[in-house]
């Protein structure tokens, strides 16, 4: 049981990491902080956070649990803003989708106070955000990936995955490069196909009107190009390197599909799609609830 949770941008994650710790009645009271004064009343008002802070620093002052849930490009000034108040045995996590940047960010500001720092990402949310859609259930049922550093204390990371898991959640732990290699793969180039492939359907002169006559297929292809677009510009810039390789290889594939296709070559082509539904058909997704997120 802690007896409060400071919560540093009370947005979708932060705002459903903080019911879900009070439905669990694991938190006494919530302290948040959000860039603009608005959210923090908003967040306050929903009854999401119990009190508005006024800085990162004053969300941190007495909290024994802190949660960073800013878009990750934010994450190095949050660092810098709270670094003072980074005291052993107060548990320090962020949720952001990527985490060598974060990682990186945390060793620069915090220096030896880096130990009190879990790194994690929950492989849950939304294609909307803000705080007015936090969920209370959003973690149960989820994985939750640790990418604790060497000097990360060892209590604090036992400490984050008991939280985790008291939420329904299921840890595993990573190292961040091969965290960034895996999510490039499964949700950031999904996310920048989805952006190009909406653009390219928008963008042409018949494409409103061949919209009006898309259906499931389409909805459910195009769900995650209605994603926020500063979260995701930060996530795509940060991991860059490792989007930019699966981009290759998707465009390797792609073209072997095309060529198929230019040559007339059905075998060719209907192998191709076989490997593909074979593969997704045998394939599960790791959760203990039905899918809705990320
Ligand atoms: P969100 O709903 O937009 O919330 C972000 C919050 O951070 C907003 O309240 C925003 O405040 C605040 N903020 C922005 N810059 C800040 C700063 N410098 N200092 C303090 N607060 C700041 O976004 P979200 O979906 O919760 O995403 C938060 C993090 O979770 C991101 O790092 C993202 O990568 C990660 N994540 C998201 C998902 C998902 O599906 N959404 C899944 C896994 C991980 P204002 O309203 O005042 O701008």
């Amino acid at each position: 049981m802690f007896n409060q949770l400071g919560v540093i941008g009370c947005g979708l994650m932060g705002g459903s990491f903080a019911l879900a710790l009070k439905r669990a009645g694991l938190v006494k009271r919530v302290v948040g902080y959000s860039k603009s004064p608005s959210t923090t009343e908003r967040a306050k008002r929903l009854g999401v956070i119990d009190i508005a802070a006024e800085s990162a620093l004053l969300a941190v002052s007495g909290s024994d649990i802190v949660l960073i849930s800013v878009p990750v490009a934010a994450s190095e000034a949050t660092f810098r803003a709270i670094r003072h108040l980074v005291e052993p045995g107060v548990l320090f996590m962020d949720v952001g989708s990527t985490k060598r940047d974060v990682v990186e960010a945390a060793r620069r500001t915090l220096r030896e106070r880096v130990s009190s720092f879990v790194p994690a990402h929950p492989i849950a949310g939304k294609e909307v955000s803000g705080v007015e859609h936090s969920d209370a259930t959003l973690y149960a049922g989820r994985q939750v990936i640790l990418t604790p550093l060497p000097q990360t204390d060892a209590a604090m990371v036992q400490k984050a995955s008991d939280v985790w898991s008291a939420l329904g959640a299921q840890v595993l732990r990573m190292s961040p490069d091969n965290h960034d290699a895996a999510f490039a793969a499964v949700s950031h180039l999904p996310h920048l196909l989805a952006y190009a492939y909406f653009n390219a359907i928008h963008g042409q002169p018949a494409g409103a009107d061949f919209l009006s006559l898309a259906g499931p297929g389409f909805r459910d292809f195009t769900r995650i190009a209605a994603s926020d677009p500063s979260i995701w510009r930060d996530i795509l810039l940060a991991n860059r390197e490792e989007v930019l390789k699966q981009a290759s290889r998707f465009r390797h594939t792609l073209e072997a599909l095309e060529h198929a296709m230019k040559l007339g070559n059905g075998d060719a082509l209907e192998e191709l799609i076989r490997n593909a539904s074979q593969a997704r058909s045998h394939w599960q997704m790791n959760t203990r609830k039905p899918a809705s997120g990320r």
